[in-house]
């Protein structure tokens, strides 16, 4: 596999394999940067069909965490890890022991946490072999744990942020929301959306997850390959990567793209078609920082929940500064918060090269 001609590699500072037969660990951590700080992002379980597939992720993610963890202000860099296997029905407790292991032998160049197919539980298992974790259970008070509600109530602020800009208006109330993908954090938005009067569209793969919004929150479930062209105000991709596309951007009709899914663009084209059409994109790796946020602090230790809380509640702003700087220069949203990210880390890497000089 050639990776550094891989269109993904983006001159990732790190990318290894890791292998443990006996406990049936295969894995990947990618650390795309390092400059502001430790690498850090979370463990993604996911039956890739191929180790190139697998690969392609990783260097993706990890790049979308150095520019999430940059534009959030925090104090770390960019990793990303996967791990091969049906998080169904490969995990164990050993195994996640064992890629707690592979995590420490990187000696804190990357920090883990819980990302879609795995959980708190898992992390606690990771934490046996390895400090170098985050996202785990912490004491009434203190900043941490699953980092999904944290990261839904960024999402849900940063949508109030793209009505205000794209409509016009303050509140939510009677607007109508698709959602894809109902888990950890498409759930919590759910219960913050239906609680300010939005009406809820709903589509997962698993039927359990959309049962519970319908019966708790009164959502309407719609099926999977339908609930991006909905006709709703917005739509909030909570699921996986790539779902906005050259399929799927000429049927949307909602006038705003605002969700917690990582890697939403298949590519960055993706976001000047959007542009196009005049739909609003909120760039993911800006409204979906709440969960790094709470992670990153929790790592670093000393920080309560409420100055976490108080942290997520600067990603509107810094979305809306995003929607105006796009608007000004007539240019695609994510185009404009990549640049700005690599402004910073750019910046950081200058002073770094400054400070070795002098
Ligand atoms: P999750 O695994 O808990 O939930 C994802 C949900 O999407 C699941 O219920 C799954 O069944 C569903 N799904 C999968 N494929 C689907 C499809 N084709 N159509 C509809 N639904 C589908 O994951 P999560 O933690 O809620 O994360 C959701 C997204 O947000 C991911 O892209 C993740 O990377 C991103 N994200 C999560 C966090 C976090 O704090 N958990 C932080 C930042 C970004």
């Amino acid at each position: 596999m050639d990776i550094f001609g891989m269109r993904d590699f983006d001159d990732h500072e790190l990318v290894v394999f890791g292998r443990d037969a006996g406990h049936g660990l295969s894995a990947i951590i990618a650390v795309h940067s390092t400059v502001l700080g430790p690498a850090a992002g979370g463990c993604r379980m996911w039956p890739y069909p191929s180790t190139a597939e697998a690969v392609t992720d990783a260097l993706r993610l990890s790049r979308g965490m150095s520019y999430k963890n940059a534009l959030a202000g925090l104090p770390f860099g960019g990793g990303k890890a996967v791990i091969i296997g049906d998080s169904r029905n490969s995990r164990s407790p050993e195994l996640f022991e064992a890629y707690g292991r592979f995590v420490d032998s990187l000696g804190g160049r990357y920090v883990t946490a819980e990302d879609v197919g795995t959980t708190l539980a898992d992390m606690e298992q990771v934490a046996r072999a390895t400090r170098h974790v985050s996202g785990l259970r912490r004491a009434g008070g203190a900043a941490g744990g699953d980092p999904a509600p944290r990261t839904a109530l960024g999402v849900f602020l940063g949508i109030k942020a793209a009505v205000q800009f794209r409509m016009g208006r303050s509140g939510l109330e009677d607007l109508s929301v698709a959602v894809q993908g109902v888990g950890g954090v498409g759930y919590h938005l759910c219960r913050l959306l239906a609680a300010e009067g939005v009406r809820l569209r709903v589509a997962d793969v698993r039927s359990d997850a959309t049962e519970r919004v319908r019966d708790e929150l009164n959502a309407t479930v719609t099926h999977v390959d339908a609930v991006l062209s909905e006709d709703v105000d917005v739509v909030a991709p909570c699921a996986l990567g790539a779902i906005l596309n050259a399929q799927t951007i000429p049927q949307l009709r909602a006038r705003i793209v605002a969700g917690a899914a990582n890697n939403q663009l298949a590519n960055d084209q993706d976001g000047v078609a959007l542009q196009l059409k005049g739909v609003l994109y909120a760039p993911d790796y800006v409204i979906n920082a709440g969960g790094i946020i709470s992670v990153a602090r929790e790592y670093v230790g000393g920080t309560t929940e409420a100055q976490v809380t108080a942290e997520i509640q600067v990603i509107p702003a810094r979305l809306t500064e995003i929607f105006e700087r796009a608007r000004r220069e007539k240019r695609p949203t994510n185009a404009v918060a990549d640049e700005m990210a690599r402004e910073r880390i750019g910046r950081s890497a200058r002073r770094r090269v400054d400070a070795t000089a002098a």
